[in-house]
C-alpha cells in the first residue's frame, strides 16, 4: 500500500497527532535548511490547521482523503494571503489574493499544506540555480542541483521534509528534479488539471503534477487534484478515475511498450542506458512485450520546445509591468518606470526569454519560426500517435545524466536546456507522464526512467509505473 495512504489510515486511527507531526516536520525542514527546498514556511497557518483537523478527528468528524499528510506546493502556486513570488524579484511584495484551484482541492481533502518550494524564476530553467532564493541542493550529494524548475519541491519529498509536493512541469521541471532526487514525478495530462491560480510560463505546455515517494502517493495526488474547473476553460471534463483504486486492480493484460530508438543514442550517460537495459529484461520477464519505436521527429523536438516555450512565456510575462504586480523601480516616467522595474526586476535568464520570444513573435520571423515551430509541434504530436496506435506506453531515460554539479551547466544555456532532450516531447503532445527511480549511478546518484502515455491515459500510466516499481524491488 501507499505510504501516504497508510499514514492517512494511521492518522484515522488514531496512532499520531497532526500537530505533533507537524511540529516534527518543520524541526526537520530547519535542520535540513542547507537545501534551501523551501522559500517560505506557514507556521502558524498551518498550525491552525492542524489543531483544527485534529479536533475534528476528536469529535469524529469526517475527514479528507489527505488528512494526517505533509504537504508542499511550488512557488508559483496562489495560496491565499502569503507572498508568491515564482523565485522572481519583480514579485516583491505581492500577495495571492486568492487560491490556486489545486490548493483549494488540497486543502478540501485536509492536506496540511506547510509551505512554499524554490524554484526557477517563473519555471525557467532545469536546475533551481536561476532563484533570488539561492539554489536547491541534491539531499544525495550538496555539491549537486536538485533539477528544476521544481527543484525545491523534488528535494523536500527526497529528503522526506514532506509526504507529497506539487510542481509544475512545461518541459519537464516535475520529471527530471524527481529523477535527480530519487522521487516519482508525474506530469498528467494537458487540461487533467486546473491551472487556475498557477502562475503561467507557457500556457499551451504547463502543467501542475505531483511528486511523491511512491507511484501510488502520486496516484493518490492525482485523483485529489484532477477535474474540471469552471475557471479553467483547457481544465478537462473527461471523468477522473480512481488512481489508487486502479492500482490494486489487476491490469487487465502486461503492457506492449515502445523503446523508442532516437532516446538511446548518443549524449545518453552508458550507466543511465544499462540500468533502464536491465529493467527491461526484468520486465520481460514479468510479460511485458517491447518493441522498438522509431520517432524520428524527436531531433527537432527541443528547438520547437525552446521557440514555443519562450513566445508565450514573453506574452504571458509581459503583465509584469510595476503596475498590477509587486515590485516597482522609481522614475520620473511612466515609460522609464517599466523599462526600469522589468530590468531591475527579471534575472538574466528570463530577460533572455522574454527577449528570444518578442523575437520569434515579431512580423518579421513569425512565419520563419513560431509560426514553423507550430507545425513542427503538430507532426511531432502526429509522429506519437502513430506510435500509441502500435503500443501502449514508451519507455525512456528520464535524463541523458544524473544530477549535475552546481554552476556545471549555469553559463552554457545549451547544455542546461539539453537536460531537458527525453522529457519537452510529452509536453509538446499533451500526453501524461512519468519519472520513477530506477537504481543509482556507482557515485549514488539516482537514475529516473520515464513512461509517456497518451493524453488522458493516466490510469494506464500508473498501472506501467507501478510495474516497474514492483519489478525493481522484487530484485
Ligand atoms: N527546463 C525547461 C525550461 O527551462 C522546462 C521548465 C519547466 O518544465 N518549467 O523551459
Amino acid at each position: 500500500m501507499s505510504e501516504a495512504i497508510s499514514l492517512h489510515r494511521q492518522y484515522l486511527a488514531g496512532d499520531f497527532s497532526l500537530v505533533d507531526r507537524l511540529s516534527q516536520h518543520l524541526t526537520a525542514v530547519q535542520a535540513h535548511s542547507h537545501l534551501n527546498a523551501f522559500v517560505r514556511l506557514f507556521p502558524e497557518t498551518s498550525r491552525e490547521q492542524a489543531e483544527q483537523i485534529d479536533r475534528r478527528r476528536a469529535d469524529g468528524q469526517p475527514l479528507g482523503l489527505l488528512a494526517g499528510l505533509i504537504v508542499a506546493i511550488k512557488d508559483n502556486l496562489n495560496y491565499k494571503g502569503q507572498p508568491l513570488t515564482c523565485a522572481s524579484k519583480i514579485l516583491e511584495g505581492y500577495r495571492a489574493p486568492y487560491h490556486a484551484a489545486v490548493v483549494e482541492r488540497l486543502l478540501a481533502e485536509d492536506a496540511l499544506i506547510i509551505g512554499q518550494t524554490n524554484m526557477d524564476e517563473f519555471a525557467m530553467g532545469s536546475s533551481t540555480e536561476n532563484t533570488i532564493y539561492g539554489p536547491a541542493i541534491n539531499p544525495h550529494d550538496a555539491q549537486r542541483v536538485a533539477g528544476g524548475s521544481s527543484g525545491g519541491s523534488a528535494a523536500a519529498v527526497a529528503a522526506g521534509l514532506v509526504d507529497l509536493a506539487l510542481g509544475s512541469d512545461t518541459g519537464g521541471s516535475i520529471r527530471q528534479p524527481a529523477a535527480f532526487c530519487g522521487a516519482v514525478g508525474l506530469k498528467p495530462s494537458y487540461g487533467r488539471v486546473s491551472r487556475y491560480g498557477l502562475a503561467a510560463y507557457a500556457s499551451s505546455l504547463d502543467q501542475i503534477g505531483p511528486i511523491g515517494k511512491s507511484v501510488a502517493d502520486v496516484a493518490l495526488a492525482l485523483k485529489v487534484i484532477a477535474g474540471a474547473d469552471r475557471r479553467d476553460a483547457t481544465a478537462t471534463a473527461q471523468p477522473v478515475d480512481d488512481y489508487p483504486a486502479k492500482l490494486s486492480e489487476q491490469p487487465g493484460k502486461t503492457p506492449t511498450i515502445g523503446l523508442p530508438r532516437q532516446f538511446f543514442q548518443d549524449g545518453l550517460d552508458p550507466q543511465i542506458n544499462a540500468a533502464i537495459e536491465q529493467l527491461c529484461d526484468r520486465l520481460k520477464q514479468q510479460g511485458v512485450s517491447f518493441r522498438e519505436i522509431d520517432l524520428p521527429l524527436s531531433d527537432y523536438a527541443i528547438a520547437c520546445y525552446y521557440l514555443i516555450a519562450v513566445a508565450e512565456a514573453s506574452s504571458n510575462l509581459a503583465r509584469y509591468d510595476g503596475v498590477r504586480y509587486g515590485y516597482r523601480a522609481e522614475a520620473g516616467d511612466l515609460e522609464n518606470m517599466y523599462i526600469r522595474t522589468r530590468s531591475e526586476g527579471f534575472g538574466d535568464e528570463v530577460k533572455q526569454r522574454i527577449i528570444l520570444g518578442t523575437y520569434v513573435l515579431s512580423s518579421g520571423y513569425y512565419d520563419a519560426y513560431y509560426r514553423k515551430a507550430q507545425q513542427v509541434r503538430r507532426l511531432i504530436k502526429e509522429e506519437y500517435q502513430q506510435a500509441f496506435a502500435e503500443v501502449d506506453l514508451l519507455l525512456t531515460p528520464t535524463t541523458p545524466t544524473a544530477a549535475f554539479r552546481l554552476q556545471e551547466k549555469l553559463d552554457d544555456p545549451l547544455q542546461m536546456y539539453l537536460s531537458d532532450i527525453y522529457t519537452v516531447t510529452a509536453n509538446l503532445i499533451g500526453g501524461c507522464a512519468i519519472s520513477v527511480p530506477c537504481g543509482t549511478t556507482k557515485e549514488g546518484l539516482p537514475i529516473g526512467v520515464q513512461l509517456i502515455g497518451p493524453p488522458f491515459r493516466e490510469s494506464d500510466l500508473l498501472q506501467g509505473a507501478a510495474l516497474i516499481e514492483r519489478t525493481l524491488h522484487a530484485f
